[in-house]
């Protein structure tokens, strides 16, 4: 068996330098060494020179300890001697090495240490490249903040970090190796078993919404990713899961997208570069009455009724950066207007700075207010200022007089033997009459003059600017006028009169209280000197 190498160099017998049966080890691609009882190589295969990075040939002669195994590093292996340890190379380097030893007989019977010797750096680079990887995959999953578990392919617990231990309150060793049957309600196990078994068939990923069992006791809302995972053999490795807690975090987009289309409040988002209207909800695009495609795309400025109005609002947010419940009116498509409450505020949506604007429509309340407002002021029967509107505009018309020191004057006009009217002609005909009188009043007055009915058939009027010679003008006008009327009874058509008392606003002290009430003696004495005419009040009457 020693007879000859490949190329036939080494013979049979051959003692001087290296013997044959060593020189079998030059070609083995481990290497291998032969030292004598004192650690002197005898012999070196080419491998080892060049593993360690020595000249070939230049190993014997050398002492083994010249590749100095780093002894603390070494580590026995299991079976056979040898051991995994480190040698250093020529150049100082350490490198990682099997290391196996065989006692034996030299060429002479001499007792011999055969070394073989496998390089395992490059092992041992991957391996601790592989071990840093689980290390960093181990303290991911551990200091993840969200709560993630591992299961078999038979839906058992392998393993659970810390998040999961914390919101579930199970601790780890509650949970492994068994089923969710054994750790929460049975309903709510079967439906999670129910997607673990479809992952199982199907493999994929699959998301779901589900309650999960949580460290107080109670159920808590949460949807929960699962995707399964294969082994190394390509088969089923089971299933990994997170958990996102949905009873405190906020909806999803496509929630938010779904709150936003049902709201019942028109909202828009435009750029404030250009006012351009980059989103509209449905009801946004109702109240335009507009198709929303057609929205998105146009100008916010086009939609003001009052561009008076519009500068309020942008400078509003110029100034305080958001506008609230402000009254505007906006216009629709056919350029029939409308009332909103308009509230904007000011954001940054993906880096584009925009204006988010949220439309109530207000029309119908504010009809309604006006309404309110109207009945609130007028007289019902006869359409004029009750007396408590009318005192409250007369009283803002004083104050201005008073400013540009202007004249005013007041009259009180009560109907002539009013009752005589509801005694022969009826009630109905007499509020006809009342109606017949206001309408005939406002006619002939100017429209800066304030009618008012004081009560029964006593109305009062305020003449802004008006000296009391011209107020008696303007009396006998209305006197005349409603004299010459005729009004409709049930049989026949019957006229009336009315008698007027004018008081002037004497000066700046004065008030609308005390100018009426020297109209209303006036107004008497007119009554006194037969009716149907007109009295401008004079001190001592
Ligand atoms: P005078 O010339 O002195 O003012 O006589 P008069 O009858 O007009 O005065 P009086 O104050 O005695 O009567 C006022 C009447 O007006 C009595 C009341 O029935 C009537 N009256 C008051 N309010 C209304 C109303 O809303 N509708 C009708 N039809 N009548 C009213
Ligand atoms: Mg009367
Ligand atoms: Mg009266």
């Amino acid at each position: 068996m020693f007879d000859s190498n490949a190329n036939g160099a080494v013979q049979v017998g051959e003692v001087v330098g290296t013997p044959v049966m060593w020189r079998l080890y030059d070609g083995l691609p481990s290497g291998v060494c032969v030292a004598d009882g004192d650690g002197t190589i005898l012999y070196a295969n080419p491998h080892l020179h060049r593993i360690l990075g020595y000249e070939p040939g230049t190993l014997v002669g050398l002492s083994a300890s010249e590749f100095d195994c780093d002894e603390l590093a070494a580590m026995a292996l299991p079976g056979v001697q040898s051991r995994e340890c480190r040698y250093r190379r020529r150049d100082g380097a350490w490198m990682w090495v099997v290391e196996a030893v065989t006692e034996t007989d030299g060429p002479t019977g001499e007792p011999v240490r055969l070394l073989t010797v496998t390089d395992v750096s490059r092992h041992h680079r991957v391996e601790a490249v592989l071990r840093d990887q689980l290390l960093m995959k181990e303290v991911l999953f551990e200091t993840l903040p969200v709560p993630v578990f591992l299961k078999d392919a038979e839906g058992r617990y392998v393993d659970c970090n810390d998040a999961f231990e914390r919101f579930t309150g199970l601790p780890r060793q509650r949970l492994i190796e068994r089923t969710a049957f054994a750790v929460m309600d049975r309903r709510v196990a079967s439906a999670h078993a129910a997607m673990d078994q479809d992952l199982v068939v199907n493999w994929g990923q699959r998301t779901y919404e589900e309650s999960v069992p949580v460290s107080d006791g109670t159920l808590k809302p949460a949807r929960i990713s699962k995707a399964a995972f294969c082994n190394s053999e390509g088969q089923l490795g089971g299933i990994v899961g997170v958990i996102h807690d949905l009873s405190k975090g906020m909806p999803d987009e496509a929630k938010l997208q779904t709150i936003l289309e049902q709201s019942p409040i028109g909202v828009s988002v435009s750029r404030r570069s250009d006012g351009i209207i980059i989103f509209a909800n449905t009801r946004f695009a109702e109240l335009i009455a507009m198709p929303r495609d057609r929205v998105i795309g146009s100008h916010a400025r086009d939609y003001y009724v009052d561009e008076q109005q519009r500068s309020r609002v942008l400078e509003r947010l110029r100034t305080s950066g958001s506008v609230v419940n402000m009254e505007v009116q906006f216009k629709r498509a056919d350029g029939c207007p409308f009332w909103t409450l308009f509230t904007v505020n000011q954001a940054v949506i993906q880096g584009v700075q925009v204006n988010l604007a949220w439309i109530y429509d207000y029309t119908e309340r504010r009809n309604m207010e006006e309404a309110l407002r109207e009945m609130a002021s007028k007289d019902p029967l006869t359409g004029i200022y009750n007396r408590r509107s009318f005192m409250e505009m007369a009283r803002q018309q004083l104050a201005r007089a008073n400013r540009f020191q202007e004249p005013m004057s007041v009259m009180v006009l009560d109907v002539d033997h009013f009752k005589h009217v509801n005694d022969s002609y009826g009630h109905a005909t007499g509020d006809d009459a009342l109606r017949l009188v206001a309408g005939a009043c406002t006619s002939v007055l100017r429209e800066y003059d304030l009618l008012g009915r004081l009560g029964g058939e006593e109305f009062v009027i305020a003449l802004p600017g008006t000296t009391p010679d011209e107020g008696v003008v303007v009396a006998e006008r209305v006197r005349r006028h409603l004299s010459r009327m005729p009004i409709p009874g049930p049989a026949v058509r019957f006229h009336l009169t009315a008698s007027i008392g004018i008081a002037c606003i004497d000066s700046a002290m004065d008030t609308l209280e005390k100018a009426i009430h020297r109209a209303d003696l006036a107004l008497y004495r007119a009554k006194r000197e037969g009716r149907n005419r007109v009295c401008v009040y004079q001190p001592g009457l």
